[in-house]
């Protein structure tokens, strides 16, 4: 039997960078995610109130940007970079570009996170950043494309060869500070393009050591042999692979485009399906150390166990396997982990109000729709609160 140091019901660990005020905000937030209605309509309005500059915006700033956000920007993000750093915490700066449509707003995405891998550089190892290659090319433009077979017409080509010099000039930058890229995993109708770019980021920048990392959405049915494809790849080319496992974050959207398409849903049809197929991924990256890094991107403490039982066991490196949580969500994983002595991040979205309004509304609906999550952290940050002696309301 293996004794493992992660204790993730030491709560005092879990939220000590969490001031009263800040546990207590936490707590109305995902309070209010108890009721699917209210998200429905607070998103509906959230969108309406952002686009006719409505005043709510300091209301939706100062409740759930601040959970979940590290800041509108980067001053702010690296505050939270700094103070995580205190409880060995790292952080995996994102800075919130997504969908965007034209080429200026590529570029300005694409000199962000550069920035952000500069920032960096400065501070101690092992930080990273994040990249949503749909901030750096359009959704529409890469969907048309991936329908395309073999080479693209002349101004298509130039176009996403130009695409391809944004992901290459962030990835070169990153790997000349030895700062991690990862590359987020999106929509269903981006995957092939979007695995092509970082497979071929990995074949030029992980030559030596692991710098750019693939996400893999292990709710889709495809994604056990895509992983056994992706092996094989770097073992003939000669590459290593930087694996992120997540389950994934769209399925919803993927079920209903699919259908109302006549197409196959591509993501599985229950949880233990998903579940199944995340853990026998970990098992697979873990049992190849010698050829992939693995970060175990989950809130699922079931999982996190199995890996932590895996690293022990194999004697590996308690360094080599990364973990990371969403900010504002887990805290008792990512802390807890830390503490232990095993690599633990934090995703930390940064930008204005306007533009994480997306990925708020993505945070909100997940949380209502997955089982026992709100109800897991409302019990967690109630605890915390009694632990500190303040009164907790008998219907909180
Ligand atoms: C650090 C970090 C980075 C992330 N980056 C990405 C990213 O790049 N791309 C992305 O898509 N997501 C990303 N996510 C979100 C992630 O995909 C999950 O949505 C989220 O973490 C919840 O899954 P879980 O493993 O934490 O928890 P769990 O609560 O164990 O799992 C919930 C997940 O299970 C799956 N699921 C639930 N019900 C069903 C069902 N009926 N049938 C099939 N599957 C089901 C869904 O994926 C759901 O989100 C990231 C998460 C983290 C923590």
């Amino acid at each position: 039997m293996i004794e493992l140091h992660f204790r993730p019901d030491d709560l005092q660990t879990a939220f000590r960078y969490k001031s009263d005020k800040e546990i207590h905000r936490t707590k109305m937030v995902f309070g209010m995610m108890r009721f699917p209605v209210l998200v429905r309509v607070l998103s509906s309005v959230a969108i309406f109130i952002l686009k006719f500059g409505l005043p709510f915006r300091s209301t939706i700033r100062n409740t759930v940007f601040k959970v979940f956000c590290s800041g509108e920007n980067i001053r702010e993000a690296l505050k939270l970079v700094r103070k995580l750093e205190t409880f060995q915490v790292l952080g995996v700066l994102d800075y919130v570009a997504e969908g965007a449509k034209m080429d200026k707003a590529f570029d300005y995405n694409a000199r962000m996170a550069m920035n952000n891998i500069n920032k960096l550089k400065n501070l101690q190892n092992g930080h990273s950043i994040s990249l949503k290659l749909s901030g750096l090319e359009d959704v529409e433009f890469i969907k048309r494309i991936g329908l395309l077979p073999g080479n693209f017409p002349g101004k298509e080509e130039e176009r996403y060869a130009r695409f391809i010099n944004r992901v290459d000039e962030i990835c070169s930058l990153a790997a000349s500070c030895n700062i991690l890229v990862y590359i987020d995993a999106e929509e269903y109708s981006t995957l092939e393009v979007f695995d092509d770019v970082a497979e071929l980021m990995m074949s030029r920048y992980n030559r030596d050591k692991v710098i750019v990392y693939n996400t893999l959405q292990m709710y889709l049915k495809d994604r056990t042999q895509y992983l056994e494809r992706l092996i094989k790849r770097a073992e003939r080319e000669n590459f290593r692979l930087g694996i992120k496992l997540v389950r994934g974050a769209y399925m919803e959207k993927e079920r209903s485009q699919a259908v109302s398409a006549g197409l196959e849903v591509p993501v599985f049809d229950t949880k233990e399906e998903t579940d199944q197929a995340f853990d026998k991924a970990v098992e697979h990256c873990l049992n190849r150390p010698e050829l992939i890094d693995t970060c175990i991107a989950t809130h699922n403490e079931k999982s996190i166990l199995l890996a932590l039982n895996m690293i022990e066991a194999k004697k590996l490196d308690r360094k080599h396997v990364r973990f990371s949580q969403l900010y504002g969500m887990s805290d008792h994983l990512t802390f807890n982990l830390a503490f232990a002595g095993y690599s633990a991040s934090k995703y930390l979205p940064y930008g204005t109000v306007e533009k994480a309004i997306p990925y708020l509304i993505r945070r909100a609906e997940e949380n209502t729709s997955i089982g026992g999550q709100v109800g897991r952290e409302l019990s967690l940050l109630n605890m915390e609160l009694k632990r500190r002696n303040q009164y907790v309301h008998p219907a909180a």
